[in-house]
């Protein structure tokens, strides 16, 4: 019978109606499904020995005679055994299964038969043996092993499901598939990268072949997923992925926008009436990229990126200004309520001289003073609204308005961006990132987005002076702070905060908060910071902290992002050991703003491990944002890195896009090359294609929404 791969499973050879809702459980519907069901790991089963030769817990294949064979039930357990002696030419041994019956009428007498598995010392018989080792019958010698003898794919088990019946039917699968399938990579695509056929592929994924004694060596590959095979299923998963988000990308563009923004000479007198220093190259170049496209009949979709301190914001600053000088208004959305705040005073105090209107919203804003800036917003009284996600509520509505900028994005799903982006008319939308994103996250998360890089800092910061502590050391470091406080400068002071232990870590936090107000630094001003508290306690205790009342701020994390404080010029971070590097980073990132020497001090309890230690160290080593989160992404993965568990990543079946940065980068290149092939075609076949790429798109990664 000839199978295709919309063959569904239930029609294979061996799969059943039970077999077919295990399949069914598990996502699998096709054969098709079922052969891209990847190996979790391989196995080399070509390791034959003689039974003479064999050395007790190696894993061995041995290929033997079966000489006895029977099955009883042990007396007080009642364990079902069926057991055998099987015997090559240099001895025998006894080989036992439990609980499998049937194999009485697998194995007979003179069977011969390929055994895998790991040696045991059989007591009873006192002599080595098998338990339950994986088998294959020899029926002739022309037919291929699947079980034995070879490299073997491993599964994940489905349901009831072993892995050796897995193994079966894909094997099965493999036989009666179609040999004319058709391929589902462009031909050049695969000569370009040197990827087999889709059969040949399917085939090598699953029962990959070595020449004799290359097996070794091939199993390497296979384990770092090296081989020509699997690198073409990791193109592929990426490569559908990524045109899907170029047709995204390319839908927007469709349809104009109906504004006119242009930059006028009084729109760059007001910038530069503002702007309270000169602009960086990057941040000119930056504006500029940002600038064309408020201008151009696009819709604009930018990602910004620049590491910590970079100024990011004046340049959102400037981009804001043009749509409101042109008449329009524009959104500035934050995670927190205390970056929301700070947005809002600095920009209304840069603002202050212009006739400008800017408002706030966040969850504290209430009763009448709420819906008298809610009406001036909806009036278009307001030009620009700064807040938190307060701003996608459904009461929010805007007169006309043509920016969204958000900032810290990938705290935000990606659901909240395209709910802001539907209180306009199609506004443009300027996305800001806080942690520096690898290249090969920022291709996958935000590979529909154009990209801008602010990559170099303001004139005049000092490195800050990076230093790793134990406890042990706490006295010397109080020290270095005192004369820090001494010379006039603040301080912070993190504790992690994690939330599986919150109320825990929480209470450490606040006697250490105690203890060093009592006792360490009883001459200075020190208060503690945490999430639990109310949004307008938090926001008087940042402020008491800008203004340089309090020295020492005692936080938990919710200083992470954005706080700008020039007059601090220490950060010590307890439990170092407990914070992902970009994190730190991103800690880091908030002192050495000003014109003093800074200093970053990170204590660890223990260095655990020797690990830790050189996470640790990167810190010391290098202050560039990108090398630091390329790292991080690294050690912990992209789930972690990103630090929430909906963070919008797409679940790939083959491709990891630490592991396979470089097959990403070449599938998102060879995606905006398809997609452009595409639109050259006319009318009807143009939009079939991209009704099909569409449609993969969503069979494929239908959970992940995209805005
Ligand atoms: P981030 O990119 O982390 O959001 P900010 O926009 O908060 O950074 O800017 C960090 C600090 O650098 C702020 O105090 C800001 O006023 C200052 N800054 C930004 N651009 C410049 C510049 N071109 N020259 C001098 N200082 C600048
Ligand atoms: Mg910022």
């Amino acid at each position: 019978m000839s199978i295709r791969l919309d063959t569904p499973v239930q029609y294979l050879k061996g799969v059943g109606p039970r077999r077919a809702q295990i399949f069914s459980g598990a996502g699998i519907q096709s054969t098709g499904d079922l052969l891209r069901n990847r190996p979790a790991r391989y196995q080399d089963r070509t390791n034959f020995k003689l039974i003479r030769d064999l050395n007790l817990d190696e894993e061995a294949v041995i290929r033997c005679r079966v000489i006895v064979a029977g099955r009883y039930t042990t007396p007080i357990k009642r364990v079902q055994i069926f057991e055998m002696v099987v015997s090559d030419r240099s001895g025998s041994m006894p080989v036992k299964f439990f609980n499998q019956p049937y194999l009485e009428r697998v194995f007979r007498k003179e069977q011969e038969v390929i055994l895998f598995g790991t040696v045991r010392n059989d007591p009873y018989v006192n002599s080595i043996g098998l338990v339950n080792p994986d088998y294959e019958l020899i029926e002739s010698d022309a037919e291929p092993m699947v079980h034995t003898g070879r490299i073997v794919p491993i599964y994940r088990k489905l349901g009831q499901l072993t892995t050796k019946q897995i193994r079966q039917l894909v094997s099965q699968a493999l036989h009666d598939l179609d040999p004319n399938i058709e391929d589902t990579l462009p031909e050049e695509i695969k000569q370009k990268y040197g990827f087999p056929h889709l059969r040949v592929a399917l085939e090598q994924l699953h029962f990959p072949a070595a020449s004799p004694g290359q097996e070794p060596e091939l199993l390497k590959r296979l384990e770092t997923w090296r081989t020509p095979a699997q690198r073409r299923f990791i193109f592929e998963d990426f490569y559908s992925f990524q045109l899907g988000l170029q047709v995204l990308k390319k839908q927007r563009e469709i349809f104009p926008k109906k504004r006119h923004i242009r930059i006028y000479p009084s729109v760059r007198e007001t910038i530069k009436s503002v702007l309270p220093f000169h602009p960086t190259a990057a941040q000119k170049r930056v504006v500029k990229e940002i600038a064309d496209d408020l201008c151009s009949s696009k819709v604009m979709n930018r990602l910004l990126q620049g590491d910590v301190g970079s100024g990011k914001t004046i340049v959102a600053l400037q981009a804001i200004l043009v749509v409101i000088e042109n008449g329009f208004q524009a959104a500035l959305m934050a995670p927190t309520e205390i970056l929301a705040s700070q947005h809002y005073e600095r920009i209304s105090a840069y603002l202050a001289k212009t006739r400008y209107r800017i408002g706030l919203l966040t969850s504290s804003v209430k009763g009448a003073a709420r819906k008298h800036l809610l009406t001036a917003v909806q009036e278009g009284k307001i030009n620009l609204l700064i807040g938190t996600h307060a701003l996608i509520q459904k009461k929010v509505t805007f007169k006309d308005l043509a920016l969204v900028v958000v900032d810290e994005q990938h705290r935000f799903g990606v659901l909240q961006r395209s709910l802001l982006s539907q209180k306009g008319d199609r506004p443009d939308t300027l996305v800001m990132t806080a942690t520096p994103i690898p290249r090969s996250l920022a291709l996958t998360l935000y590979g529909d987005l154009d990209l801008s890089v602010i990559d170099e800092m303001p004139p005049g910061r000092q490195p800050v002076h990076t230093i790793l502590k134990t406890s042990r050391n706490r006295k010397e470091v109080y020290a270095l702070v005192a004369e820090e406080l001494e010379k006039g400068r603040q301080a912070f002071v993190v504790y992690p905060l994690i939330e599986e232990s919150e109320k825990i870590d929480l209470k450490a936090a606040t006697e250490m908060a105690e203890h060093l107000r009592t006792e360490v630094f009883k001459n200075y001003t020190v208060e503690l910071l945490h999430g639990r508290l109310k949004a307008d306690v938090k926001e008087e205790l940042m402020q008491r902290f800008k203004s340089g009342e309090t020295q020492i701020l005692v936080s938990t994390t919710v200083i992470e992002v954005g706080i700008d404080i020039p007059n601090a010029s220490v950060m010590l971070i307890e439990h170092a050991e407990r914070f992902g590097l970009s994190q730190l980073h991103q800690l880091r990132g908030r002192i050495g703003r000003g014109a003093y020497l800074s200093y970053c001090i990170l204590i660890a309890d223990r260095f655990g491990s020797r690990e830790a230690f050189e996470r640790l160290d990167i810190m010391r080593k290098t202050s560039d944002g990108f090398k630091i989160s390329e790292k991080d992404l690294e050690l912990r993965g992209p789930g972690e890195f990103l630090g929430t568990r909906q963070s919008g990543m797409p679940e790939f079946i083959f491709g990891s896009i630490v592991r396979d940065r470089d097959l990403l980068a070449a599938a998102h290149s060879e995606a905006e090359t398809r997609l452009e092939q595409v639109l050259e075609v006319s009318g009807n076949q143009q939009s079939r294609a991209l009704k099909e790429i569409q449609q993969q798109w969503q069979k494929r990664f239908s959970l992940y929404g995209v805005g």
